[in-house]
């Protein structure tokens, strides 16, 4: 397969670009740190030009007092979450899954994609958080909206149509996020044993006045790759004002059930988390989100489609978000060990089942599974599309909510 071109222009020779692109009509991938252009639905053709917002990497202003911060899209998240924390704030983002492998990636890539992990339990999405956003359409026209507004767009909530947009609707230069405090005490808590009673604790929680940061269910082989027993488990992180509330937190946790509940320092539980997001190991064959009730998120880790294969599930629970991870092959009948493409049709019938969905994010070579089904909204996201984009310059292939056919080519890997 044919590497795509990657172009890397400074923030002044950008709009000169894109209008040179349209004028061409020619097809492109908007781009970030160009960590993960690979995932999800197919663009074609595979080598479209990749447009990476690699240079605009600064922070462009940082207002403690009012909690935002302003940065250029290219800025990579660690970045921008070490500069916060030296004034004692932080994104409320996880690190995106691969971060070990393959690096956070870039602000405007997270908003891109609008994915989020177990963080969202207590501080909602990105989608929440992005107060502000620039862009440049496809016809080479820049355009804000939201906070720093300089030129609005009216009509659309920008902010919101651009998080999980996936490049299909133009080149985001620049973000404004909400900022956190953080949190003066952080603990973890883990809890193992039968999946029945850790429903009980986790509805529990989710009724309860406390507000953990996360609520996290991880299926028995995640476990085991942590090191831990094999069985089912909550991984709860606590965040609180002093050490006596935490303590508080902690056994009025522990009061609810039999189960034994280990106590974990940040670092610990830093460390389950970077297991449960992929740690240092390339990219696994199969990588599905599941998104299902969040009452639900346990009855998905008991599902019979699940039971005896090598998927590893992390869930954040009070969202019903649930990261899946295995070694796989694209053959109908699986390789001892692997997962294939029938086991993962099942699952995502399961999760239809249960009222949610599944996203394949990436899936062993030959394997021509949808990376999403269509949306009931797929004609309005099309026309909207056409409105943005209407050479179809931008992810060509690529809209999210609209499935594609099967046999798609694969898209370009980073
Ligand atoms: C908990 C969690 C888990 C995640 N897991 C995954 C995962 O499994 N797979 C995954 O792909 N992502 C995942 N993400 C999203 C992840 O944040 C982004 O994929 C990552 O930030 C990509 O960064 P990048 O700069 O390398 O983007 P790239 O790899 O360059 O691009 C990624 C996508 O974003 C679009 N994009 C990037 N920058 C821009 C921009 N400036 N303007 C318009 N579109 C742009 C691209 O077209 C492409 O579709 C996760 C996020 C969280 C919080």
């Amino acid at each position: 397969m044919t590497a795509p071109e990657i172009l890397q222009p400074q923030a002044t020779e950008l709009a000169a670009l894109v209008q040179a692109l349209h004028a061409e009509a020619r097809p492109w991938l908007p781009a970030g740190q160009a960590s993960r252009l690979g995932w999800g639905a197919a663009v074609t053709p595979p080598a479209c030009t990749v447009v990476s917002s690699r240079a605009l990497g600064r922070i462009l202003e940082h207002n403690p007092g009012d909690f935002t911060i302003r940065v250029e899209a290219g800025t990579p998240l660690e970045t921008v979450q070490q500069a916060l924390g030296e004034q004692g704030q932080w994104l409320a983002v996880d690190r995106p899954w691969g971060s070990g492998a393959l690096g956070g990636g870039s602000i405007g890539g997270l908003v891109a994609r609008g994915l989020t992990g177990g963080y969202r339990q207590r501080y909602l999405g990105i989608r929440d958080q992005l107060i502000g956003i620039g862009l440049i359409r496809a016809d080479g026209v820049s355009a804000k909206a939201g906070g720093q507004v300089v030129k609005n767009v009216a009509g659309y909530d920008l902010m919101r149509l651009f998080t999980g947009s996936w490049g299909s609707l133009g080149l985001i230069t620049e973000v404004t996020l909400r900022t956190m405090p953080l949190p003066p005490q952080r603990s973890g808590l883990l809890v193992q044993g039968p999946l029945s009673q850790l429903t009980h604790l986790g509805e529990w929680l989710l009724g309860s006045s406390l507000t953990p940061e996360r609520i996290d269910w991880w299926s028995p082989a995640l476990a085991a790759a942590a090191g831990l027993a094999p069985q089912p488990l909550l991984l709860l992180g606590l965040a609180s004002v002093d050490a006596l509330t935490m303590a508080e937190q902690q056994a009025a946790i522990a009061a609810q059930t039999a189960l034994a509940c280990e106590v974990l320092t940040p670092e610990r539980l830093g460390e389950l988390l970077a297991v449960a997001g992929g740690g240092a190991s390339p990219p696994p064959a199969w990588l599905l989100r599941l998104g299902v009730n969040p009452a639900r998120a346990a009855l998905l880790l008991a599902a019979p489609e699940l039971q005896g294969i090598p998927l590893e599930l992390g869930a954040g629970s009070g969202q019903g978000v649930v990261w899946a991870r295995a070694p796989g092959d694209s053959q109908a009948t699986a390789a001892p060990g692997a997962l294939n493409p029938d086991q993962v049709a099942n699952l995502r019938r399961r999760c239809l089942a249960l009222g949610g969905h599944l996203m394949v994010l990436s899936q062993p070579e030959g394997s021509l599974l949808n990376a999403w089904e269509d949306a009931p909204s797929r004609a309005l996201i099309e026309r909207i599309k056409d409105q943005f984009d209407c050479l179809g310059q931008l992810a060509p292939g690529r809209l999210p909510g609209v499935a594609q056919p099967a046999g798609h080519p694969p898209g370009p890997h980073a």
